[in-house]
């Protein structure tokens, strides 16, 4: 798959009017009930869009697909690059994969969308401060690339890794949907006062790329404070950019400021396809008993229907939707007490509300998002000098943190690393002595090239490996230390020097 402009993902280009195949995942659950009232509002307001019906989520499972998704899905989606789909069933604990991530991730759809808009007559404890902002969550790197093992019998690992080219591809995207919707000031949200290298590089990249927009105004801000400050003052938000789990919790809290999943769209986007959904699961406590909201699954047919840069339909069905809500018609998860509709009587409410006009509803001026060119090529970044100047052995071991360390030095006396210092979950131990121990047997073990600051060689690596085994030890895991243009690339542990 090559990179492409945005609007050339599932004929965006065409002119508006034009008749665009759309494959849609109806999904498990209320994902038939809120599909199909979907697919009716969209047809009885004039929308040009020819449906390819295809299956993923509970079904595809059960017919022995683990990726949840069957191949026809896939092919379905390779040829139309645009999907609208309703929720799916996930596997809890072993077995199959997200169905979801597994789309996400096959057509690399980078970015995950996701607005938060107060709705007219949705009572909630913001409502009435006038909340529209956008979160943009990075959508397949992070702990989501889901690169886990055991470490020992009782450690577990997930390796948390950031790019270079992921971090500006979802940066560059931030500023360009800012453009697409007139928004004024961009976020970038990140832990990077702890994880200095991986959350660090979204905010390093978010510094050097925000210069290239200087009609934004662009400030980082720390993801707790974020969730503090959207709760305290979601007001002062417009666009919000984050890495993958960040972005999934603030979109969360951000879908409860404004009325909770039942109104809460999202959309996917990548350069060879673009998927549209609603954020909410597959609700099973209501499923097929008439009782779904359609809301989210419609605002992203709408999101989805400006991507066509079909504005006039878009336009008509968020009006007839805020008229509707207006004369308070709801569904009983938004209701609050007042008396609700089911899925259908809504549905048909708000087809009957089509042409007629909300003065509540503010027109952004929407236009279409210019994707991002960032160079497919995988090694992208290129240092000019690197250097290997030691390793990170993990040992799983029983011994206390001082007759561990002192069994490692002496079995590694005279190889060309010597050991620096141990660490257990991050906390230094030996040479110097925690105030209070009450470690795991996963133990870091920092060798540095000796003397410091020679170059170590995989020959030094390996012989260090055969003494620790000679001498028993058990090793798990190892990591080279390495200095990138004179720099360590590396986080010291918890009391290291
Ligand atoms: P959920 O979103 O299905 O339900 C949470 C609560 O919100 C329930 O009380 C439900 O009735 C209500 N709700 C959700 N959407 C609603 C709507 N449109 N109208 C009215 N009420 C609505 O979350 P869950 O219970 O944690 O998950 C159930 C299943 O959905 C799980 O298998 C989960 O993996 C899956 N899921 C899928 C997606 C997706 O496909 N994008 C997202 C989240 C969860």
């Amino acid at each position: 798959m090559s990179a492409t402009a945005t609007g050339t993902i599932g004929g965006a280009t065409q002119a508006s009017g034009a008749k665009h195949t759309v494959t849609m995942i109806a999904g498990d659950g209320i994902g038939p009930d809120v599909a199909w009232a979907t697919k009716e509002i969209l047809a009885a307001a004039g929308a040009s869009v020819d449906w390819e019906d295809r299956i993923a989520g509970k079904e595809a499972f059960d017919a022995g697909y683990d990726t949840g998704v069957m191949p026809d899905t896939l092919e379905s989606l390779a040829r139309t690059r645009v999907a609208l789909k309703g929720p799916l069933a996930t596997p809890v604990g072993d077995g199959g994969k997200s169905a979801n991530v597994t789309l996400r991730k096959l057509f690399e759809m980078y970015g995950n969308i996701r607005p938060c808009k107060e709705l007219p007559n949705v009572i909630g404890p913001f409502a009435g401060r006038g909340i529209d902002l956008i979160v943009v969550r990075e959508n397949v790197e992070d702990v989501y690339a889901g690169i886990e093992h055991m470490q020992t019998p009782g450690v577990a690992q997930c390796l948390k890794l950031i790019s270079h080219k992921g971090c500006e591809k979802i940066i560059r995207l931030a500023f360009e949907l800012s453009k697409a919707q007139g928004r004024k000031k961009v976020h970038c949200a990140t832990k990077a006062n702890i994880m200095k290298l991986t959350e660090g590089y979204l905010k390093r990249v978010f510094e050097t790329v925000a210069p290239e927009y200087p009609e934004f105004e662009s400030e980082h801000i720390i993801i707790d404070n974020c969730c503090h400050q959207l709760v305290m003052n979601p007001e002062q938000f417009d666009v919000i950019v984050s890495t993958n789990m960040n972005g999934d919790i603030v979109s969360d809290l951000t879908s409860g400021l404004v009325g909770g999943l039942g109104i809460a769209p999202s959309m996917n986007i990548g350069d060879d396809a673009i998927m549209f959904e609603a954020v909410h699961g597959t609700a099973p406590d209501i499923a097929g008993q008439d009782k779904a909201n359609p809301t989210a699954l419609l605002l992203a047919a709408v999101m989805m229907l400006r991507h066509f840069k079909d504005f006039k339909t878009a336009d008509t069905i968020e009006h007839a939707l805020y008229v509707t809500l207006e004369a308070s018609i709801f569904t009983g998860d938004i209701a609050a007490g007042r008396p609700a509709v089911g899925t259908k009587k809504f549905t048909e409410t708000l087809i009957a509300n089509l042409g007629r006009k909300s003065a509540k509803l503010i027109d952004r001026g929407y236009s279409p998002i210019e994707m991002p060119k960032v160079s497919t090529a995988p090694d992208l970044v290129k240092a000019p000098k690197r250097r290997d100047i030691g390793v990170d052995i993990f040992i799983e071991s029983g011994m206390l943190p001082m007759e561990f360390g002192t069994a490692i030095e002496k079995v590694t006396t005279g190889a060309a690393l010597k050991l620096k210092n141990i660490s257990n979950r991050g906390v230094q131990v030996w040479p110097t002595a925690v105030a209070a121990f009450d470690g795991v047997d996963h133990y870091g073990c920092r060798f540095f090239a000796d003397p410091r600051g020679s170059e170590v060689t995989d020959e030094h690596i390996c012989d260090l490996i055969n003494l620790l085994c000679g001498a028993g030890f058990r090793w798990m895991h190892m990591e080279k230390l390495i200095e990138i243009d004179g720099q360590a690339a590396f986080a010291k542990a918890q009391g290291e020097s």
